[in-house]
Formats: structure tokens, C-alpha cells, sequence
């Protein structure tokens, strides 16, 4: 931790170059940003910085090279069950870049794409595109609207439809290194000041080094391209619901020929009961149980049946001219997932009568909303941590790891949650582990149950997608040794200091 001359020192020397605006050591906020919903104590930060441009991002760069002090950015700190806005290491310097570079810096109609600074939140872009009648839409996450979508990107977050990648509709970066420099990637590398294939060119001269900045310590990034899709004329969501827990391996084997032949455009997910219905309500049994075990079945099936739901539920949708245009393509999935007798199409009329399920339609139809965070409602205490060890889209081993998984939740007394977020051929599995973080006994079954499953994950050769800042040094363990090394030779070279978040994802 740097220690607190050198804060003082930091602190001192930003103010006088950039502002007092720019940079606060007031109690209150320095303890509001250190909160989280991990299994573990909060971790303040030293200070908190708001700079207001790339070059403000440069100086609080330098001057933290100069005093030996870490800084760990943020866009919006709406990464909740990841970390939300604490530095991964108590006493970093928390840069706030969403409080005053937030602005839309481009809008093209005729591309499709938007160039962001880091604070534009999927809301503000949404309501952009809304209210300036633009014939193009953006991909929600499921999660909290005040998110970042540079920074989701960048964190290799996912949403819905056909845009639901959302680094893979990333294009194009400004990035401050760790030793002060600016880069421009891809396209924008070319010298001078006119760049028209920046943002629509992914792949340019020379080694593609955007990925270098989704979840890393090597920069931090100050603008992004990201490509918007053209709003289709009409767009259906389409529900299935199938009854059993071991329904699973089926609904994969049917998933992944959709997705495969892109017969269904959007993304496709597959979602556990409990995932769906603690958005919806809250476990009737925990003040009978005082949370020491997990929601009984006779619970669970008593849930299902008020919101009419099975064990997993299969949404996606349609895109085309008309409702009548695409009726066709939902017959014929309508055929597909019922022709075993066990999956149940849920009519879109039912669907809009059943709660959890409109956070699927507003997210099909570009809209971002705050519902699904109710899930933190669950128990009382407010605790998540995301684990989000995925399948290969194989019906047999998709089955094989939630029996697996269910077992070690139970085991630690926490209900089981997860949510398949289903490509052609892999899964990304999100895992929703809710506790009470008020309470110490369940903050110790969380941790050992996330890294129970995390090392049975990583005991059959399956690893994680995206992390908590509490286990991404755990994480980085599970690699090999060679892989780090390479992660340890690149940081040096860009930031060879190790002013940028040093442990972030495990790279010092
Ligand atoms: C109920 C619920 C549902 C959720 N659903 C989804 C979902 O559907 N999809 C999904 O992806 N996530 C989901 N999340 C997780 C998370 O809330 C979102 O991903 C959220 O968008 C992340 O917050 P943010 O965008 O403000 O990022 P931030 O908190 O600002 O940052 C996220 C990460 O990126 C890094 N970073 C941020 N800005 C920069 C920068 N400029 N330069 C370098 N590094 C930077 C940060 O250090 C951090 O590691 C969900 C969370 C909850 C609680």
C-alpha cells in the first residue's frame, strides 16, 4: 500500500496542476468508494480522482510515477458483484473517469457506430439514440443502466441481440499507458489527425492491440469506438420453459444448431429458475432457516408454479420486417424446442404477464433497465459475487457441471444460480452467488463455496471468463506459470512503474 506521505504528496501536486475539482481525500467518499458486495472487508481507496480529459489522465499518470502511487480507474463503478467501484487494493488511488468525461463524441448514422468517452452509460447512450430518432440501437446488459459501456467492454461484458459481444463490437481505443504515453489503436495509429477508418476498421496494420486493455493493468482507456446495429423494423422475443434440472443438456443440444447456423440472430440464454425469480421476490424461507440452508425443493417448486416457470427458461429473439414476417421462424422454433414433449413455449402475451421475463424482452429490444438487480434482494445483506466458469455447448457436459456446481452450493447452504449465455459453441455460465454479506458466517460459505466451484471448474480444464477483484490473484494462480510471465514482460514494458492497478487480474 503507498503509503500516506506519498498520497498527501499525490494529492498536493494534482491539485496544484489540475484543480482541486480534480481530486478528494474527504472521508465519506473515500468510504463509499471502497464498498462492495464481495465476501470480504471493504477496500478503500487513498484518493479519489475526476480528471476531465485524456490529458488530465496523462498528468495523473505522470505525477503517480513521480510519487510512487497506484491508481486504479474506473468508468462508471457499476461493476457490482465484480468489485463495484473499489480498487483491487486497499489505499490505490480510485480514478473516477465517469464523473467528468462523459460525453457522446460522435454519433454515425451512416457507419453504425458511436465513439464514447468512458462515463456514457447504457442508459444515456439508449436515450441519446432515442431522442435524436437514430435508426440504430444498442446492446443492454441485464445489469445496472448506470454502467459504462466503454468499460463493460472493456471488461469483456456481454449483453443481449446481435450486438450482445460487447468487446467484439469494440473498435478502435485512446489509451494512456502506465508510463504516460498516448496510443491510439488499429487504425488510429496512422500519424496526424484525421482518422476515418479508426472506429470502423477492427483489424489494421500490425499486431491488434486492443485486447491488451480488456481486463488488464496496461492502460487506461479514454475513448472507444463502438458499432451500433441498425434497429430491425420489428423484434420478437421468443420463452421456453422445460420442467427439470437435468432438462439442461437437452436445451443446450437444441440451443446450439440455432446459434450455429445464425437462425436465431440474438444471443440465446438458458436460465435457472432462482437466476429469473430473485429478481422477482425475495427466499420465503430465509428467516425460517436464518440462511444457514438452502431454499427447500417443495420452496422452489412452489415458486415456479406462482410465476409459471420450470427449471430453466430459453429466451432469445426474432428479427424482421413484421410480426407476420418473422411468425414463420417462431413456429419453427416453437417446433423445435416442444418436439420432445418436455420444453413449453411461453406466448409472448404470457411472457409480458410474468415479471423476470420483461427483463429479457426490454433487453432484446435495446432498452436497459434496473430490474434485475432486485436479485441482490434475496437475502437480506446485499452480497453477490459473479463466478462465470462456462460450457462448451455440449448437452452432456453443460448437465455435468450444474450437477457438480449445485451440489457445492448446497453444500455451503446458497442457492444455485445460473444463467447460460449461449454462442454457437461455448457458454459463458454466470453465476449469481447471493449472501448476506452483514452476516460473517455466510460471507465465509460464499468464499469457499466461489472457489470450490472455481477449482473444480479449473480441475476439468474450464476457466473463467471475468472476475471478482478479490479472486482475480487466486485466478491468476490457476494459469500457467508462462502465461503470467508474458502478462509480467508486457506490464513492465508499458508501465514500468506499476502505477496502474498492479494486481488487477492478477498482473503486477
Ligand atoms: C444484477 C446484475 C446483473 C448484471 N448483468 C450483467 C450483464 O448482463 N452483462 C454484463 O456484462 N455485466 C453484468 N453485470 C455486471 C456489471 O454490473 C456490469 O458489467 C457493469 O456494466 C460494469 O460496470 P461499469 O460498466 O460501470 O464498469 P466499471 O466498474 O467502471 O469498470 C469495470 C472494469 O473495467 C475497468 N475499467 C473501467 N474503466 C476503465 C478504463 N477507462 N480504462 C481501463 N480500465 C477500465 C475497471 O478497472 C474494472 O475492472 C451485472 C451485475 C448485476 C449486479
Amino acid at each position: 500500500m503507498p503509503s500516506s506521505d506519498s498520497i498527501t504528496r499525490y494529492v498536493a501536486a494534482v491539485t496544484e496542476l489540475l484543480g482541486e475539482a480534480s481530486i478528494t481525500l474527504v472521508d465519506d467518499v473515500l468510504d463509499r468508494y471502497g464498498e462492495h458486495t464481495l465476501p470480504a472487508p471493504d477496500t478503500r481507496p487513498g484518493a479519489v480522482a475526476y480528471p476531465d480529459s485524456t490529458a488530465a489522465v496523462q498528468t495523473l499518470v505522470r505525477l503517480a510515477n513521480e510519487h510512487g502511487v497506484a491508481l486504479f480507474p474506473i468508468s462508471n463503478g457499476q461493476n457490482i458483484g465484480l468489485g463495484t467501484r473499489s480498487p483491487v487494493r486497499p489505499g490505490q488511488v480510485v480514478v473516477d473517469l465517469g464523473r467528468r468525461m462523459n460525453r457522446i463524441l460522435e454519433i454515425d448514422e451512416t457507419l453504425g457506430y458511436c465513439v464514447l468517452e468512458p462515463g456514457v452509460s447504457f442508459r444515456a447512450l439508449h436515450d441519446t439514440l432515442l431522442e435524436r430518432g437514430s435508426r440504430l440501437m444498442m446492446s443492454p446488459t441485464a445489469g445496472p443502466s448506470q454502467g459504462s459501456v466503454l468499460a463493460n467492454a472493456l471488461d469483456k461484458g456481454g449483453g443481449s441481440g446481435a450486438y450482445a459481444d460487447h468487446f467484439g463490437m469494440s473498435c478502435g481505443v485512446e489509451v494512456v499507458l502506465g508510463n504516460g504515453d498516448v496510443i491510439r489503436t488499429g487504425d488510429g495509429s496512422l500519424a496526424g489527425d484525421a482518422h476515418p477508418n479508426w472506429h470502423v476498421s477492427k483489424y489494421s496494420f500490425g499486431p491488434f492491440l486492443d485486447g491488451l486493455f480488456s481486463q488488464s493493468n496496461f492502460g487506461i482507456v479514454t475513448r472507444m469506438g463502438m458499432w451500433l446495429m441498425p434497429r430491425p423494423p420489428h423484434i420478437e422475443p421468443f420463452f421456453f420453459t422445460f420442467p427439470d434440472d437435468d432438462d439442461l443438456g437437452e436445451v443446450i443440444e437444441l440451443i446450439r444448431p440455432l446459434k450455429q447456423s445464425n437462425f436465431v440472430p440474438t444471443l440465446i440464454r438458458a436460465t435457472n429458475d432462482l437466476y429469473l425469480l430473485s429478481s422477482a421476490t425475495s427466499n420465503p424461507e430465509y428467516a425460517r432457516t436464518g440462511g444457514t440452508r438452502t431454499l427447500s425443493d417443495a420452496g422452489r417448486a412452489a415458486l415456479r408454479e406462482r410465476y409459471g416457470l420450470g427449471a430453466w427458461t430459453v429466451s432469445g429473439a426474432f428479427y424482421g420486417a413484421s410480426k407476420a414476417a418473422v411468425a414463420p421462424s417462431v413456429e419453427r422454433v416453437v417446433r423445435h424446442f416442444t418436439a420432445s414433449g418436455k420444453g413449453r413455449h411461453i406466448s409472448l402475451d404470457e411472457a409480458q404477464e410474468i415479471a423476470p421475463l420483461h427483463i429479457a424482452i426490454n433487453a432484446n429490444t435495446g432498452v436497459p433497465t434496473d430490474s434485475e438487480l432486485k436479485m441482490l434482494g434475496w437475502r437480506p445483506g446485499g452480497g453477490v459475487a459473479w463466478l462465470s466458469a462456462g460450457t462448451p455447448m455440449v448437452g452432456s457436459v453443460a448437465a455435468e457441471f450444474q450437477r457438480a456446481a449445485r451440489r457445492i452450493c448446497t453444500d455451503h447452504g446458497l442457492e444455485y444460480l445460473l444463467s447460460n449465455v449461449c454462442g454457437p459453441r461455448f457458454a459463458r455460465g454466470v453465476h449469481s452467488i447471493l449472501f448476506n454479506r452483514e452476516n460473517a458466517d455466510e460471507c465465509a460459505r460464499a468464499d469457499a463455496c466461489y472457489r470450490q466451484m472455481a477449482t473444480l471448474f479449473a480441475s476439468n480444464g474450464v476457466f473463467v471468463g471475468r472476475a471478482p477483484t478479490l479472486y482475480q490473484s487466486f485466478h491468476a494462480e490457476q494459469r500457467m506459470p508462462e502465461f503470467n510471465a508474458a502478462c509480467a514482460a508486457i506490464k513492465h514494458a508499458l508501465d514500468p512503474n506499476g502505477v496502474i492497478a498492479p494486481g488487477k487480474y492478477g498482473i503486477e
